[in-house]
């Protein structure tokens, strides 16, 4: 029996809905696209939503039409995956992370305001700042946004974990303290589209920006086109330097489909959390934070080991010879060779690095059975009391 960390859930009705694409005319650049797109604003309770082929694809135009670029700063957390500072470098922007709080695992806002004031005095503020929603868990928003408002950066919330969470009543991707919002639709977080991405924002400009961006930088729209003259007959034309980041109709149907049953998956992933919560309270084991208006959707559920470093590994490889794979989220960015290769030194962000030391993902998906959640607990609660 092998129990991965996260897993895909496939039914009946999303196969249909693939299929009905499949034999129907459109396969990409067809109807279930804006479908998608529209389905996912409603839901997140956006103005306008612009569907990729990943988050990762999302970042990098949303970077672009936030205007980063050579001279630029992005700042973001370093405990993340790679792609959230990737996409400043793609604009050959530079990079820079603010460690992380204890508890919520997110950004720490009281080190990013001492990070501005810094900054500030050096003239080097960074126009954007990723915050990313670690495990499903939202962060501070709130305040980033009013530090925004004083020190002039654009705010990209990274929710490729994070989709149906919801921060003091409103949803995340609804956009009410940033300027736009990614999501990740890869197999292994809340709903899945294969691969796909998506980004949400209250803004037009930044819209028709990014549907651009994703494809060529091409508009068919005569309102955004340069010098039209009326007796043309082509209709299209290259406004600026932009990517193939289509997402397929094959991939939106899952998407649709598996969109609607995100609650439910959602509310899933709370019950395995409340019952590791539940089943963890008295191991040496520092627990995912629980905050009044924050409701996570559980992406992650991560255990802190809090005896002895180098238990970590001890735990690790117990749980692995059982065949339960957990798994580690995640070498702090600028740990990663490339990273260092720009300069980066070890101990730059220490929470995030006693969280890597420290930290163990376990299994958390829909289709999860309670056999199978037992046996994780009370392996846990074996290699614990060794
Ligand atoms: C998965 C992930 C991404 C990238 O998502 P893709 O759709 O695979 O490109 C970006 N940021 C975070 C935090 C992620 O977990």
């Amino acid at each position: 029996m092998l129990i991965p960390y996260g897993k895909q859930d496939i039914t009946d009705d999303d196969i249909r809905a693939v299929v009905g694409v499949l034999k129907s005319d459109y396969i990409t650049q067809g109807p279930a696209v804006p479908s998608f797109e529209n389905e996912f604003r409603k839901y997140v309770n956006a103005d306008y939503a612009v569907a990729v082929n990943s988050a990762t694809s999302a970042l990098h135009i949303a970077c672009i039409a936030l205007d980063l670029g050579p001279g630029d700063v992005l700042w973001t957390s370093p405990m993340t995956f790679v792609a959230s500072s990737n996409c400043a470098l793609y604009c050959g922007a530079k990079v820079d992370f603010v460690d992380i709080d204890e508890a919520s695992r997110n950004i720490s806002v009281e080190k990013l305001e001492e990070k501005l004031i810094e900054s500030a005095k050096r003239g080097e503020l960074p126009k954007v700042v990723v915050v990313v929603h670690l495990a499903g868990m939202p962060c501070e928003l709130q305040k980033i946004k009013a530090l925004s408002l004083q020190y002039g950066f654009k705010i990209i919330e990274d929710a490729s974990h994070a989709v149906g969470a919801r921060y003091h009543g409103s949803q995340i991707g609804s956009c009410g303290f940033s300027d736009c919002t990614v999501f990740s639709f890869h197999p292994v977080k809340i709903i899945t589209s294969g691969e796909g991405g998506m980004v949400t924002t209250n803004s037009k400009d930044l819209f028709e920006s990014l549907a651009r961006l994703k494809t060529h930088g091409i508009t068919a729209s005569p309102e955004q086109m340069i010098e039209r003259p009326k007796d043309e007959i082509w209709n299209f034309q290259q406004v600026e330097l932009g990517l193939n980041y289509r997402m397929t109709d094959i991939q939106a149907a899952l998407g649709e489909s598996q969109l609607l049953r995100v609650d439910q998956i959602i509310r899933k992933r709370n019950q395995i959390s409340d019952f590791y919560d539940d089943a963890f309270k008295d191991l040496p084991l520092t627990l995912p934070s629980r905050q009044e208006g924050l409701y996570s959707s559980f992406h992650l559920y991560q255990i802190e080991i809090m005896e002895r470093a180098e238990d970590q590994k001890v735990i690790y490889n117990f749980l692995r010879n059982r065949g339960i794979l957990v798994n580690i989220h995640y070498i702090p960015v600028y740990l990663h060779p490339y990273y260092e290769s720009l300069g980066f030194k070890r101990n730059y962000c220490p929470v995030a690095e006693v969280f890597f030391r420290r930290s163990l993902s376990l299994p958390i998906y829909p289709t999860l059975t309670e056999e199978e959640l037992e046996f994780v607990c009370s392996s846990i609660a074996e290699v614990c009391n060794k």
